[in-house]
């Protein structure tokens, strides 16, 4: 599947329930993400946000409804959807390997040039240059060097470098301290200015400087608007 800019995604009277239970997680959620909108999902824990971001990144279907980017369920997208979409989770995840690995999963033919141009955009070449090994240092040996808000980093430099049109954040702050998650939030929102940003959370710190705000509740969007209406 090859699709062209710009990238929309929708929703239409989405319902999901996982299988083999009973209750219905998802509602009737009708939402539009337009190419470029910086989006903030709220809602309790449990609400089903991350349930939304797996219909989102096509790794669930709805049971009825639709969830389209450019008009293509995402579902169908298989691996293809990695072209369109990168995630961070809550624990961004980091390989067995060295640094520069890490960066070039997802863009193998990245230069060391480039490698270097994603760590300074997200604050991190300077200590990364400081390492004895510099892009060589394996991240399991780093690991211990790695504070959480520098692991947020390299997984969002990872993300820089795979470039694609959506970036989807599941609450990928928690457990930082509230100065570091401003300074990752401040991050991800200059450097993605051009993409399509949607970002989970469980609290308004940082909503404002979004053009979307929607809460989830009991399964449907409860409000939706921009920071302002709300
Ligand atoms: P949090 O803020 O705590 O991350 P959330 O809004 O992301 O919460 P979800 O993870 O989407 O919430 O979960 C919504 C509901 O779906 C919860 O009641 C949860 O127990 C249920 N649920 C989540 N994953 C599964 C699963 N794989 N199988 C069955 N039920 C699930
Ligand atoms: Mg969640």
């Amino acid at each position: 599947i090859a699709l062209k800019a710009p990238y929309e995604l929708k929703l239409t009277d989405v319902h999901y329930t996982y299988p083999k239970t009973t209750k219905e997680i998802l509602r009737g959620v009708n939402l539009t993400i337009k190419p470029g909108e910086k989006l903030a999902i709220l809602g309790r824990s449990g609400a089903g946000k991350s349930t939304l971001a797996a219909l989102l990144r096509g790794d669930r279907q709805p049971n009825e409804g639709s969830v389209l980017l450019n008009g293509i369920p995402t579902a169908k997208f298989g691996d293809q959807i990695t072209k369109y979409f990168s995630v961070i989770n809550q624990t961004p995840y980091l390989f067995n390997t060295t640094i520069a690995n890490n960066l070039r999963f997802g863009n193998e033919e990245a230069t060391d040039e480039q490698l270097w141009d994603v760590l300074r955009r997200v604050g991190l070449d300077e200590m990364v240059s400081n390492l004895p090994q510099g892009l060589e240092t394996k991240v399991d040996e780093a690991g211990l060097r790695f504070s959480g808000g520098e692991r947020h980093r390299l997984a969002l430099a990872r993300v820089l470098l795979k470039n694609t049109p959506i970036v989807l954040l599941d609450e990928p702050t928690v457990g930082l301290d509230p100065i570091t998650e401003q300074a990752v939030i401040n991050t991800f929102l200059t450097q993605l200015q051009d993409k399509t940003l949607i970002w989970i959370t469980h609290h308004l710190q940082g909503v404002e400087r979004m053009d979307q705000v929607v809460f989830i509740e009991n399964g449907q969007v409860s409000m939706q608007g921009s920071p302002q209406e709300l």
